[in-house]
């Protein structure tokens, strides 16, 4: 294809500005996060609607990163069982830790970084709360929470230590409690209610005006689609770039004291090399061989290569 084809936009880019511009907020997630320091809210979890869970996960790689501008991926190997490019980023970076011992550390955080963070996804009623929660636009008294690590692990401790029995957990109310740490919330007061929900407080949801639907937490779409191990690939290659730019490791800054420049030539060299080209046939066989060499070092390494060169710089 032509430059000048691939310089025509193939979607409609006013529309897209205009989405991006009014983000609207989902209502359909509680927004418990309101919570200020000390205040409670009691939910009641609901089982999903496909396949009766409590819950669903999911894992995706980019949050970690910290970069603005690279989004996220979902993990090929947790949605598809196929390698994941991203997984194995993460996980070469901690054997070039190994094998350099003094800086492991650093390594593991860096390998940290391209590892995948986990998702988590619950829905509930909501019994009481300090203030009006966020409504949904079908007005679905079901709210969807994403649940903060510290209600997920109060809830795996509360199963495995019996204080709440499994076949009960949806009638147990749950209080998600906010206890500020400093500018942060954290929820790890919350807790199981000791005493089930009353039939009462039940039959208030069964009204015919209320719409109390559970949400199929398989196939709801808030969930990010799943990805093949090519896809992942294309996403990684563009995150390394991003993030090495980031991080000044981008290659155009070593230019001086790295010898052999591993950066595709620049533009204006490419230019330079089509004018001379007609009159200088053996540079341009000498520059297609370095492409090649070029192509056989795997892409994945290109975030530890630069890790070890900022390591090297920094004992300088
Ligand atoms: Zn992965």
């Amino acid at each position: 294809m032509s430059l000048k084809n691939k310089l025509k936009l193939k979607t409609n880019l006013k529309k897209k500005i205009e989405n991006e511009s009014a983000p609207k907020k989902d209502t359909r997630y509680l927004n418990f996060y309101d919570l200020k320091d000390g205040e409670k809210m009691k939910i009641l979890f609901v089982p999903c609607a496909g396949s009766g869970e409590l819950y669903r996960k999911w894992k995706v790689h980019g949050p970690n990163l910290g970069i603005r501008g690279v989004g996220g991926v979902r993990c090929s190997d947790e949605a598809n069982q196929q390698d994941c490019p991203a997984c194995q980023q993460g996980y070469a970076l901690l054997n070039e830790g190994k094998e350099d011992g003094n800086d492991y550390e650093a390594y593991k955080e860096e390998a940290k970084k391209w590892f995948s963070r986990e998702f988590t996804l619950a829905q509930c009623l909501v019994l009481e709360a300090p203030f009006e929660v966020s409504e949904s636009p079908d007005n679905n008294e079901v709210k969807l929470i994403r649940l903060p690590w510290a209600i997920e692990e109060k809830i795996r401790e509360s199963v495995l230590e019996g204080i709440v029995d499994e076949d009960d957990i949806c009638l147990r109310p749950f209080v998600i409690k906010n206890t500020m740490n400093g500018k942060y919330n954290t929820y790890k007061n919350s807790f199981f209610h000791p005493k089930q929900v009353d039939d009462e407080v039940l039959e208030a949801f069964d009204d015919e005006d209320l719409v109390v639907e559970p949400y199929d937490l398989e196939t709801i779409d808030v969930i990010p689609e799943e990805t093949t191990e090519a896809e992942v690939e294309a996403w990684l290659e563009k995150a390394i770039a991003k993030y090495n730019q980031e991080n000044g490791t981008d290659d155009d800054e070593e230019e001086e004291e790295k010898e052999p420049p591993r950066k595709k030539k620049s533009i204006q060299d490419r230019l330079k090399d089509k004018k001379s080209s007609d009159d200088d046939d053996d540079e341009e066989e000498d520059s297609k061989d370095e492409e090649e060499e070029e192509k056989e070092e795997p892409s994945r390494s290109a975030g530890a290569s630069s890790l070890r060169e900022r390591l090297q710089k920094a004992r300088k």
